[in-house]
């Protein structure tokens, strides 16, 4: 389905992030809708002064106090002489404009050349070639990349043209380098620069890791066992980048056992808390702890149901002991993050079998905890 050019446009004047991404705009989007017009012949010279302002806005950079003026009184002319569409997508440009300039965004860690090219098609075009999308506060920009919409592209005939990106999306772990076809010396070039991107970008863009590293080879990316640790992938197809960054990730996830007892237990736990027998339902939780203690969120379970069955004590308590186990467990990579095809090798760590066998281990220090679920599991108040 063709989307309406006039409402698109509106669109990219309205969700342009900065006044960077403002000016880019006025290249990438009014100018090809501007040529595209048969204008009348009244409007012909204020189109012409019109491409003329903007030229220099692109070229600079920056837009002058004059720049403004200009444009204010081009969207004047043109809405009088027949070119209503320009002159509102003009009106909301620098109405957009006034709003950034005052109240500027907060960094989103992504970064773009506004690049000029000829195209084998004959047209010339303004486009956006994005260096390093960061997905923290640009869900924008996240939907390009899945829908590989992000690549610059000929205004004429819709050509793609595929440059380096940096893509990071540190929620999904996903540090890629998308390279296709760069040598060796520029792929070295390009990984430095990742890297350094990771070492000085602000935390809250990069989820806290304090590491970076490359790992060559790997059919990654995952997450999870590497929580402080950005590890940057190469992706040298169009097909594995799609694939990746749109897989389906499972937050998380460990291995357990399956067994009759503890599925019937976490059935009628379940049951009881529909019931509101809380009591009941966190004495058969304790049970399900107990036939498997790497479960922080059924340690979690059991400190609801007591908090609500009037205990709030011993509910905190455990409440509070699922957060730090949660932790230890994704620390030991016993809980990670992965992708829900596991075609990613997934962590087994021998410690799981240990718990599995014998509990928690003594150095964590929960003996307390245990002990407190087993007086649960007994019926103890
Ligand atoms: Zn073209």
């Amino acid at each position: 389905m063709k989307r309406d050019p006039t409402k698109q446009l509106f669109e990219a004047v309205t969700n342009a992030y900065d006044v960077y991404e403002l000016i880019a705009v006025l290249g990438t989007d009014l100018l090809p809708f501007v040529e595209r017009l048969s204008p009348p012949v009244a409007a012909q010279s204020v189109l012409a002064d019109l491409v003329g302002v903007i030229e220099s806005i692109l070229e600079e950079v920056e837009v002058s106090p004059s720049d403004l003026e200009a444009l204010r009184s081009v969207a004047v002319l043109l809405a009088e002489r027949g070119i209503p569409d320009v002159a509102t997508a003009l009106h909301l440009w620098l109405r957009r404009h006034e709003l950034l300039s005052t109240n500027p965004q907060r960094d989103c860690g992504s970064e773009f050349d506004l690049v000029r090219f000829d195209c084998a098609c004959g047209t010339r075009s303004w486009a956006t070639a994005w260096k390093v999308v960061n997905a923290t506060y640009r869900p924008d920009l996240q939907e390009r990349v899945q829908g590989g919409t992000i690549f610059p592209s000929c205004s004429g005939c819709g050509t793609q043209y595929y440059a380096p990106l940096f893509y990071c999306d540190p929620d999904r772990g996903e540090y890629l380098l998308f390279a296709p076809g760069v040598d060796e010396e520029e792929f070295k070039s390009l990984l430095d620069a990742a890297m350094g991107y990771i070492q000085h970008v602000p935390a809250d863009l990069r989820r806290n890791v304090s590491n970076s590293g490359y790992y060559q080879g790997f059919p990654g990316p995952w997450l999870g066992p590497i929580d402080d640790f950005a590890a940057i992938f190469r992706v040298d197809s169009l097909e594995l980048l799609h694939e990746i960054v749109t897989e389906d990730l499972i937050y998380d996830a460990q291995a357990s056992q399956v067994n009759l007892e503890a599925y019937g237990l976490g059935v009628h736990a379940r049951e009881a808390v529909e019931r509101g027998a809380m009591g009941e339902a966190a004495r058969l939780f304790a049970r399900l702890f107990l036939t498997d203690q790497s479960q922080f969120n059924v340690l979690h379970e059991i400190g609801s149901c007591l908090r609500a069955a009037g205990d709030a004590a011993s509910g905190d308590f455990l409440t509070d002991a699922a957060m730090r186990l949660r932790e230890k467990l994704r620390a030991e990579k016993v809980v990670y993050d992965g992708r829900a095809s596991n075609r990613y090798p997934s962590p087994s760590p021998a410690v799981i079998v240990e718990i599995w066998g014998r509990g928690l281990p003594a150095e964590w220090g929960y003996e307390a905890v245990v002990a407190r679920v087993r007086e649960v599991a007994d019926g103890s108040p």
